[in-house]
């Protein structure tokens, strides 16, 4: 079975102080013992936030480069996070995609490296407002896993989040019936292109616009294994959404 996975992407937000209260929140809650929880900080904070948390809590970056440790200004390495005690990293989220100009392509190569250098990826698809209203969501989504396929990822170390662009720190949720659209098309995808046992081991998350409120009917769809949330992240109500299923 796939054990459902809550993400927190606290993205470009917080401060000492506020991301030290955010973790100590999480220290003293009693989150379910069923759920894999990983948060993902600013870069700056990693190494704070890995020594605070408890270590049920995983800790991810946001970003990181395609290359060993050289000159690469401004780029943080995997070599770097292992380091730091740190397992996780997003890539390929939509606000990378487009206003940091990162392609299918670039997403897919970091995906590469880091997976087969130890560290686990949230790997982000979904597609636009425009997109979705042409018909086009599959093919754009299709289109982002083709381009990972293409580099043969360690998929055991991939988690997929789903987040259509619409749907992002906008309040506009999708439908329970609309992401699990997607989910199921995701998970077909994978059987067909890669393998029945990378499809059904592979978790699916759901993001855009995640609340204390919609996360439990989203967790019932057979194919929404788990969620990435951002502006509810930052709040107590984080807990809420970890423990949906309670
Ligand atoms: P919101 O939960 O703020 O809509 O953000 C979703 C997201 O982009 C998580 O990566």
């Amino acid at each position: 079975a796939r054990k459902f996975f809550v993400g927190g992407n606290f993205k470009m937000n917080g401060t000492l102080s506020s991301i030290k209260d955010i973790v100590e929140n999480l220290n003293k809650a009693q989150l379910d013992s069923n759920v894999e929880t990983v948060i993902a900080p600013p870069a700056l904070y990693l190494l704070l936030v890995r020594e605070l948390a408890k270590k049920e809590i995983g800790v991810a970056a946001q970003n990181v480069f395609d290359k060993p440790n050289g000159a690469f200004t401004g780029e943080i390495s995997v070599s770097q996070l292992k380091d730091s005690g740190i397992d996780w990293t997003i890539l390929g989220h939509s606000e990378r995609r487009t206003l940091l100009a990162e392609s299918d392509e670039t997403v897919a190569s970091k995906t590469k490296y880091a997976t087969d250098n130890g560290v686990s990826v949230i790997w982000c698809c979904g597609e636009s407002l425009e997109q979705r209203e042409a018909g086009k969501t599959l093919d754009v989504i299709a289109a982002q896993l083709a381009a990972l396929k293409s580099k043969n990822p360690d998929w055991s170390k991939i988690v997929i989040a789903y987040e259509p662009i619409w749907a992002i720190g906008t309040g506009k949720v999708a439908t329970t019936e609309q992401a699990q659209e997607v989910h199921a098309s995701i998970r077909e995808w994978l059987v067909k292109n890669v393998s029945q046992a990378v499809a059904d081991e592979t978790r699916i998350l759901y993001g855009g616009s995640v609340s204390e409120k919609n996360c439990k009917d989203l967790s019932k769809e057979k194919d929404i294994d788990g969620f990435l949330v951002g502006g509810a992240s930052l709040k107590p109500a984080f807990v809420d959404i970890i423990n949906c299923n309670l």
